[in-house]
């Protein structure tokens, strides 16, 4: 039988939902001027605030710096800068963030990042850098950073022994500054809900945001699905079968799929959501808004909500 309160449910006075959006730096022209409608598309949403990332062994370092000192410039968004720590030693980390600090930016996202030969090749600190995210917090935390997100795994990360080590890195991570955990994507909201539970048993109390990524290319999602640990459910694959083809389809079910996710979530008591946008603004609208998160003058009543 379907529930109908769970698909009716509108968040009520009071359950304000927080989102944020992430973004990638872009590489040409032609994907800058995506990235800027995107970002002109969601900036009304008004959301708490929006990332871009940061590529390991600072191969991004000018185009983040670039993308976060022009949404400082023209947007009245609030940018938090991902940070990494893979192949670059202490100074050259401390060097970029003193560069965003000069740039007006107090929000980080502290990542060790993958080494450069990919997920999954084994991990070595650089000699003189920041071994792992923890240390990279402190170091964000003593540099002046008010507001650090850290990674979570719901599904463990996948160099990881066991969960216990995860949460280990973590509490680390919340001693030395984290001031809220963005997890890695994921489709089956058990996970999150038992690695939440278990983080608040292991004495982690920071909030821990669900990183949503709407699948607008389900074919490269399944793919990356398998490098970064996370798991893709058969009834996932189900929905998007065939429509590799046929792109208003799938991005009809992308919408749904992802609506699904996040309306549970909130029936669950999450108040917080993070979006991996892929640097565009449709599938990340339409859901804001159906948890009612809309463009302030864009409220209007139509007759059924009346
Ligand atoms: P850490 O937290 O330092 O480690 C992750 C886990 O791996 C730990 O919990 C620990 O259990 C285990 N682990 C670490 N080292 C070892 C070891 N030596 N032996 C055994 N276990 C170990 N990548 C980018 O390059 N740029 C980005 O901008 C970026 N943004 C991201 C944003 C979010 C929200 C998330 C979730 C990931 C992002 N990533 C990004 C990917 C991230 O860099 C990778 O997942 C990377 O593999 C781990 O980084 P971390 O900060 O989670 O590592």
């Amino acid at each position: 039988m379907i529930n109908s309160s769970r698909f009716s449910r509108r968040p009520g006075v009071g359950s304000r939902i927080n989102v944020s959006f992430e973004f990638f730096p872009p590489k040409t022209d032609d994907m800058a001027a995506r990235l800027w409608e995107t970002v002109k598309r969601l900036e009304p949403l008004d959301p708490a605030f929006v990332s871009v990332t940061y590529g390991a062994g600072g191969s991004t370092r000018e185009r983040t710096a670039r993308t976060i000192a022009r949404m400082l410039s023209e947007t009245r968004l609030t940018p938090a800068a991902h940070m990494t720590c893979v192949d670059a030693s202490r100074d050259e980390v401390d060097t970029v963030v003193g560069e965003f600090i000069r740039l007006g930016v107090r929000r980080f996202v502290a990542l060790r990042g993958d080494p450069a030969a990919g997920v999954g090749a084994a991990y070595r600190p650089h000699p003189n850098g920041y071994a792992n995210g923890a240390e990279l917090t402190a170091a964000l935390a003593k540099a002046g950073a008010r507001d650090i997100s850290v990674s979570a795994y719901p599904e463990k990360h996948p160099e990881s022994p066991d969960f216990a080590t995860d949460f280990d890195m973590l509490k680390r991570k919340v001693d030395n500054g984290a001031t809220r955990a963005i997890t890695q994507f994921f489709f089956d909201n058990d996970d999150y809900e038992r690695y939440v539970e278990r983080a608040r048993r292991a004495g982690i109390f920071i909030p821990i945001v669900p990183g949503i990524l709407p699948v607008h290319n389900f074919t490269q999602v399944a793919n990356f699905a398998g490098r970064c640990g996370a798991h893709v459910p058969a009834w996932v694959a189900e929905r998007f079968d065939g429509l590799t083809k046929d792109p208003q389809t799938h991005a009809l079910v992308a919408a749904a799929v992802a609506a699904e996710q996040v309306l549970d979530l909130i029936e669950r008591g999450v108040g917080d959501f993070h979006f991996y946008t892929m640097n565009r603004a449709d599938l990340a609208f339409a859901i804001c808004h159906m948890i009612g998160i809309r463009p302030a003058q864009a409220t209007e009543t139509t007759p059924a909500a009346a």
